[in-house]
């Protein structure tokens, strides 16, 4: 008997996928770089399903059907790249490998060609929802060949999240098109995160909330346009007691975050494509100064804070304030993360359908969420959408919560509460919605001190102005 399927790293990751493979009725053939761990995985779980567990590569390689599917699930960067070396010479043409772990989009991409000369298929393939989605139904990501996609996709999509019955798994795009759209998630990720925690600290500051109290705020949002799985763990999160000091969770915690790394390559390639994607960049370096400790230590008690005194006279108009500005601060992050996937499925001909992406993000993945079915049926309207913000849906739910987003953010600045992903996603809304920018005077200062040039709002044309001389215009 060969597997039609398999796995190679069982660590957390590949153990459950190949766990899910099995429950789903597939043959799986497993292997590890240490036996022990393949031992252990049909030693626990052999009654998940049929698996074929081998010692070698070449032997795990030899018990997989033709075209063979090979899933690498090991340490992203070198790690991965042992793998494929040590694959390429046992495989034919025709098989194909899947990088299911956090590969950089550009190492792909380099992976996929060199691959792709072997007369093999490499599929770089995002996969989201942590070790319970791996077992359980990821929302999955792949990239690589439409031809792939032929005979890996339904295999995917059977093991994929399933949302009324709706896999949560496409066939994203050539080469590094997955792994690029993994990264955009996480890094929205991280402005939902932001956004949370924001809204939290202002509900805490504002209202001298309890952590349980705050958290009760969250379970009631979560039952409407909010309602998603992160702010479902918040409510959580914020409710549970620590058990050594019976003080809320959240306040023993030590206040500093930290990240392995998405999110900064979704900013640096943010800065790459010129996407204003102000809310994840907010969100990563939110993150950066909470571990900025010995900035944190000078500035403490040292900063003038100048800051007025919280007087919230109606608790309930104050909640529903802070729930609107959550709600179209994400809207903001969301429209910037889609506008990036659409200025890389430019950049590298990937005709990405981003409708379909906020389908397959619905169930499976950190960040699925009621709102992305408006998010798909925006993109269903109409697939060249340039403004996920004016789509008429966002343009009335986001519009409606305008005045509470000003109140919000201008009462943070006046009582000092930080709030970086909240007011940039609000200047961006009022920049991207300006009629026009101060954006003008920078030309004219770009063209006074560095002869850079500029156009004209009434013709046609590049011009310069001579300056450092009698100030006569030229056409260029
Ligand atoms: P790890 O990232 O901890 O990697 C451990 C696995 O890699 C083990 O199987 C290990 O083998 C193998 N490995 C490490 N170095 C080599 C090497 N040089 N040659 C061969 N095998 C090697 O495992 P995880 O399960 O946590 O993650 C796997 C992938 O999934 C990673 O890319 C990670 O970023 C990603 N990931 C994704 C998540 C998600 O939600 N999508 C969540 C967590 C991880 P050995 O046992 O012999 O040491």
């Amino acid at each position: 008997e060969l597997a039609q399927i398999g796995v190679t790293g069982l660590a957390v990751m590949g153990r459950n996928l190949a766990r899910n493979f099995a429950r789903h009725g597939y043959t799986v053939a497993v292997h590890n770089r240490s036996f022990a761990k393949t031992e252990s995985l049909v030693a626990d779980h052999g009654d998940d399903g049929t698996f074929l567990p081998s010692e070698s590569m070449a032997d795990f390689v030899a018990s997989i059907e033709r075209p063979r599917k090979v899933v690498v699930m090991v340490k992203a960067g070198g790690p991965t790249d042992a793998v494929i070396d040590e694959l390429i010479p046992l495989l034919e043409e025709g098989d194909i490998v899947i990088d299911a772990g956090n590969a950089h989009f550009p190492d792909t991409r380099r992976r996929e060609e060199r691959l792709r000369e072997h007369g093999l298929h490499f599929v770089g393939s995002g996969v989201s929802g942590g070790e319970e989605g791996a077992l359980n139904g990821p929302s999955i990501m792949p990239g690589g060949s439409a031809e792939s996609y032929v005979t890996l996709g339904p295999i995917l999509e059977d093991i994929s999240a399933k949302v009324d019955g709706v896999p949560c798994c496409t066939y994203v795009g050539p080469d590094g098109a997955g792994h690029f759209v993994k990264m955009v998630h996480n890094g929205i990720e991280y402005a939902d995160m932001q956004l949370i925690a924001e809204a939290y600290d202002l509900l805490k500051q504002g209202l001298g909330a309890s952590a349980a109290e705050i958290g009760q705020i969250f379970a009631e949002w979560n039952t409407g346009d909010l309602e998603s799985f992160l702010i479902e763990i918040t409510a959580d999160v914020l409710q549970h007691v620590d058990a050594e000091t019976g003080s809320a969770f959240v306040d023993v915690i030590l206040d500093r975050a930290e990240q392995k790394g998405t999110g900064r390559w979704t900013v640096q390639n943010g800065l790459d494509l010129g996407v204003p994607i102000t809310g994840i960049a907010e969100a990563t370096f939110a993150r950066a100064l909470s571990g900025s400790v010995p900035q944190r230590t000078a500035a403490a008690g040292v900063l003038r804070a100048e800051a007025g005194a919280w007087d919230v006279t109606d608790r309930d108009a104050f909640v529903e304030d802070v729930r609107l500005a959550l709600y179209a601060s994400k809207v903001v992050a969301y429209s910037q993360g889609f506008d990036q996937i659409a200025a890389a499925s430019e950049e590298f001909g990937w005709d990405i359908d981003r409708g379909a992406m906020a389908r397959i993000w619905r169930g499976g993945c950190i960040i699925r969420a009621r709102f992305l079915n408006r998010i798909t049926e925006a993109y269903e309207r109409d697939a060249d959408l340039p403004l996920l913000l004016a789509d008429p849906y966002f343009t009335e739910s986001v519009g409606n919560g305008v005045p509470a987003w000003r109140r919000i953010v201008s009462l943070a600045a006046l009582n000092g509460v930080p709030t970086p992903a909240f007011s940039s996603s609000l200047a961006y809304y009022d920049g991207v919605r300006a009629d026009r920018l101060p954006a003008a005077l920078v030309q004219a200062q770009r063209d006074f001190f560095g002869a850079h040039t500029y156009q004209r709002v009434d013709k046609p044309g590049v011009f310069h102005t001579e300056w450092s001389l009698d100030r006569t215009e030229t056409a260029q």
